[in-house]
């Protein structure tokens, strides 16, 4: 996703997903007042995950794409769960992802008297009355949806009754689930939620952000229809289970209409519409808030942040870039069918840009010792070794070389079949970026552990080029013994080992998690490692992308998260 493109120029292409093709439709047919306007209404009881991504890139995405603008609105109507903690990091995880909402940042708080005020209004008008039945009853009335609900005993209480009970509600004459608010609408509707729905319910609970003002909160259903009205905005995109409480949002814009609060814009009077799409579901994880939550609570996971976390601030922390995000998020569109997508293609996503921007650097994870016997003990030379094969503009570094290199075990083999085109004893490979090696014999221990690989190489073929043209199909990384650094890094596998832990009916799916998801390791690296700041992203030749993590890592001294593995490894590559 580009930042600067022209909004006009995308806005005329044909077709696009089915958001684009309504939110278009409405654009030409003049029902916008001339500017779209969207919003993307995170409620802070924890931190975005990568679905929250996918909901952002459509709200945002949309905006941008017919010129208009997107709102960031913290839908807090459920302050027993809320913090300024999470607003503030919400804020963070969506500046990260690059999307900017200008000065339209918004709290459902913020708006309580004007909901409240709305709330007396439909009383007065008969449209809603507040309700004695418990909890437990109240959803006995409501009843099935194949049979028509029963009407509370309330619900013909004379508006001025209601009223006076409503402001006691507020006055905090009554407790916890006494009374609450409803809509009067249809107890025989197919649609449960159009039985009376509840609009303020009675919590002495302490709002993070209005503070102790309110001991009754509106309910999302009637709150976020009154949000969008108020705030002129033209496309309301939601997922899929809120399709159900669409008729039920489309009821209060119409009251608020009789009430003359809709926005005009340009002559236009706007009146929000809700769309919904299907939620991302993705392999190998789970999604929800709560579920995520529990594994921070329960200590699962080292927090929200935890590089295998589904969080955007975990993502981030295991060095996926937001471009990759980005691109992933646009890949898959919006459809209103329900899927789960594989991980697998996020980190292809991941990789695409990594492949493009992380800098290349040598490092062995499971050395053996490689001796050049024709080379001086003791003299050392270094070579240029290309920075990033995707970027000239990367240029080239100087990687120190001597007798002693450290390679990859497996990089060896003893008995090898005969496509293996690594090391092994009569068999010539080449050296990324120094020279061709002749591996001759091997040293071994009592137990025929390998200890050492000995050869000699072609002093002709300095820089890894064979200077008679002769096919050398393998090539492998290495380091200098002498010269290597050991650098501190976390080797991060999927978070469980099912595709979906929530499908098990009896077993909890924390049953799932993978106790291999995250290993403690070390690897001998080429010295210019030591100096990558916090927050660098590198490939580790063969071994996979990597992230120094800007937490842990400290100067001359990073500590690097495993982001992706690389799907190939160049190993199998004759032409490199
Ligand atoms: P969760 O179920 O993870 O707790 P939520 O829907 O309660 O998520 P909200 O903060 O209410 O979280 O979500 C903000 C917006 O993000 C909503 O518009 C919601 O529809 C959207 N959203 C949440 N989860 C997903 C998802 N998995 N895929 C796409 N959009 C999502
Ligand atoms: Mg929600």
């Amino acid at each position: 996703m580009s930042t600067d493109h022209d909004p006009n120029a995308d806005a005329a292409k044909p077709a696009g997903n089915f958001l684009h093709q309504w939110i278009a439709a409405d654009v030409a047919a003049g029902r916008t007042g001339g500017e779209v306007v969207t919003r993307f209404p995170p409620e802070p009881n924890g931190y975005l995950h990568i679905g929250h991504a996918k909901a952002i890139c459509l709200d945002f995405g949309l905006a941008k794409t017919f010129g208009g603008r997107c709102h960031l609105r913290m839908d807090d109507t459920n302050p027993s769960k809320e913090s300024d903690e999470y607003a503030d990091n919400i804020k963070a995880d969506i500046r990260w992802l690059g999307f900017d909402w200008g000065g339209h940042f918004y709290s459902a708080a913020d708006r309580f008297d004007t909901m409240y005020d709305i709330a007396e209004n439909l009383i007065k008008s008969g449209h809603a009355y507040v309700c004695r039945l418990s909890q437990e009853d109240w959803k006995h009335y409501r009843g099935v949806p194949t049979e028509p609900g029963r009407e509370s005993p309330s619900r013909n209480t004379p508006p001025e009754e209601n009223l006076d009970l409503f402001r006691r509600m507020k006055a905090g004459e009554f407790p916890d689930g006494s009374l609450c608010l409803r809509a009067k609408i249809d107890m025989a509707s197919p649609n449960i939620h159009f039985r009376d729905p509840v609009l303020y319910r009675i919590m002495h609970v302490e709002h993070y952000h209005a503070g102790d003002t309110w001991c009754i909160y509106p309910m999302y259903d009637f709150a976020h229809p009154i949000e969008d009205a108020l705030e002129g905005v033209t496309h309301s995109m939601c997922t899929l289970e809120f399709e159900v409480h669409r008729p039920l949002y489309d009821w209060v814009v119409d009251r608020m209409d009789e009430m003359g609060l809709l926005v005009v814009r340009n002559g236009v009077k706007i009146r929000p519409q809700q769309r919904e799409f299907s939620r991302l579901n993705l392999t190998y994880t789970v999604m929800s808030k709560r579920l995520l939550l529990q594994l921070v609570q329960e200590g699962r996971v080292a927090g929200w942040d935890d590089p295998r976390m589904p969080t955007l601030c975990g993502m981030r922390r295991r060095g996926y870039p937001a471009a990759a995000i980005r691109g992933f998020c646009e890949g898959l569109g919006a459809t209103k069918f329900i899927s789960t997508t594989d991980y697998a293609l996020l980190e292809e996503a991941v990789r695409e840009v990594l492949n493009k921007t992380a800098a290349r650097r040598l490092a062995v994870i499971d050395p053996v010792k490689l001796v050049i016997d024709n080379y001086p003990e003791g003299e050392e030379e270094s070579f240029d070794a290309v920075n990033n094969p995707e970027d000239a503009a990367a240029g080239a570094r100087k990687v120190p070389f001597s007798n002693t290199l450290l390679v990859e075990r497996a990089d060896f083999m003893k008995d090898p079949p005969k496509k293996f085109y690594r090391l092994a004893v009569g068999r010539e490979v080449r050296l990324r970026y120094a020279c061709l090696f002749t591996c001759t014999h091997v040293v071994e221990d009592d137990s025929g552990r390998l200890l050492e690989i000995h050869g000699t190489m072609d002093p002709a073929s300095r820089g890894g080029t064979a200077p008679d043209g002769r096919a050398v199909r393998g090539t492998i990384h290495w380091v200098s013994a002498r010269h290597a650094v050991e650098v501190p890094v976390r080797l991060y596998d999927r978070l469980f080992t099912v595709e979906d832990p929530l499908a098990d009916d009896v077993r909890d799916f924390t049953a799932f998690l993978n106790p291999d998801s995250a290993r403690d390791a070390v690897v001998l690296a080429e010295p210019s490692v030591a100096e990558l700041p916090p927050g660098s992203q590198v490939q580790f030749e063969r071994l996979g992308y990597f992230f120094a993590d800007p937490a842990d890592s400290k100067p001359g001294a990073p500590v690097f998260n495993r982001t992706a593995s690389l799907r190939d490894s160049w190993a199998k590559n004759s032409s490199k």
